[in-house]
């Protein structure tokens, strides 16, 4: 399928969009109250990584049901490539097209601060998900498009340095038993170097369920009492418990060796998930699903976990997640981007774990090497991401480091937003 969008750019069309003329600036006095939206900390910088004066005139994606590409072009022919937020990717292009592509084209992608903000605040009828699915999609085009005109890797462009980055093992199965879980970890680690590992307890938001009787604590026991002195070990309980609950599942993971405790109750449930963490000495960490960053402000300055994990995708691209890791930063809690797939999140998420001061010690790296997404990610780009010695090989090249697979692109439905200036 194929389809074409015309957009006008033109001053009328701006604002019957919603968007403010680019001519509007505070008035004087009103700067701290500007600088305080949208995450920005005291003394916020603005990105400035390439001279201002292109435009963006075109955006392209290519949609499969469970991953998007997105392409940017401006208005000298440089292009950059991004990728929309995983599951249900079709739907967050047709948001792309309908709800972000009028507030980015025909304007200058050198101003990275003020586009994103735009796409989240002209879309103040729609918090959040899917608008900031799409425009993580585009954000993380532009920032390609930036290493291009550079010629740098991103995490160069944001202040770090291209090498390889620890990971840790991620199970994301409910359905394996103890006894299969230490094989595979066993193996990873014999294989392949890997020495942390995480694996799950609970079940996904179910008010305190579990995915059979006592297997949580099977897991627990049988992981940890095998694995603890070996591999550094970690949960993830994926908002399935209130506070009561989720503090006597952390006393056992504590008796047993287990570090870190992600997501314990459902998360949007913050103050719960802070008295979590002040009842355990183990690391709480979350917030993969929040995209809202006054949200994370909350969640910071309680604190409410000892680790934050926000998903470079899910909150609307790299601005918005390195705003986070800022306001943490500040509080001296580390950061580590979430990247639960084998598509371009883990990319993003590598990058960004290089260039921010409060990185955490790994990243998650799924060790589902036979789900759908997975497989997906494999075609997708190329280089595939390496694991030598437990530690993810950064692509070294400009922008993101990776090509989109021609053939993976021929397979997708195909949809265009054009500006007619
Ligand atoms: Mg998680």
């Amino acid at each position: 399928m194929q389809r074409r969008n015309f957009l006008k750019t033109s001053a009328s069309a701006a604002l019957l969009a919603g968007t403010l003329p680019a001519c509007v600036t505070p008035p004087a006095g009103e700067e701290e109250k500007i600088i305080a939206h949208q995450g920005r900390i005291k003394d916020y910088k603005k990105f400035s990584v390439i001279d201002p004066g292109l435009k963006i005139t075109r955006i392209e994606t290519w949609s499969q049901p469970n991953v998007a590409v997105v392409r940017v072009t401006t208005d000298n022919g440089m292009e950059g490539w991004g990728q929309i937020s995983t599951y249900d990717a079709d739907i967050s292009a047709m948001v792309l097209h309908r709800k972000i592509a009028n507030l980015v084209l025909g304007y200058d992608p050198a101003e990275i601060d003020e586009l994103v903000d735009r796409c989240v605040e002209r879309n103040l009828k729609y918090p959040w998900s899917y608008v900031c699915r799409a425009l993580g999609g585009v954000e993380t085009a532009i920032w390609d498009l930036y290493g291009k005109i550079k010629q740098q890797p991103v995490c160069e462009l944001l202040g770090g340095e291209a090498k390889p980055v620890p990971i840790y093992g991620s199970s994301m199965s409910r359905a394996i038993t103890p006894e299969d879980e230490v094989d595979r970890f066993t193996r990873l680690r014999d294989e392949m170097g890997i020495n942390s590992f995480k694996f799950r307890v609970g079940k996904e938001a179910s008010r305190n369920g579990d995915a059979w009787p006592g297997r949580t604590e099977e897991m627990i026991k049988g992981v940890g009492s095998t694995l603890a002195d070996s591999c550094t070990l970690l949960v993830d309980a994926n908002s399935s418990y209130t506070p009561d609950r989720a503090i006597e599942v952390g006393e056992m993971l504590q008796d047993y060796g287990i570090s870190q405790y992600e997501e314990p109750c459902p998360y949007w449930e913050i103050e719960w998930t802070a008295e979590v963490t002040r009842a355990l000495d183990l690391k709480v960490s979350g917030g993969e699903q929040d995209n809202d960053l006054s949200q994370w402000r909350r969640i910071v300055s309680i604190p409410s976990v000892d680790i934050i994990q926000p998903d470079p995708l899910y909150l609307g691209g790299v601005v918005r997640t390195v705003r986070a890791a800022q306001m943490a930063a500040q509080k001296e809690i580390p950061c580590v981007p979430h990247s639960a797939n084998l598509c371009m999140v883990t990319v993003f998420a590598m990058h960004i774990m290089r260039a921010i001061p409060n990185a955490g010690p790994y990243l998650e790296y799924t060790i589902e090497f036979d789900d759908g997404i997975n497989e997906v990610a494999r075609e997708l780009y190329s280089p595939n991401l390496k694991i030598v010695d437990g530690q993810l090989d950064m692509p070294s090249a400009p922008g993101w480091g990776v090509e989109f697979s021609k053939e993976w692109l021929d397979k997708a439905d195909y949809e265009v937003s054009v500006s007619e200036t």
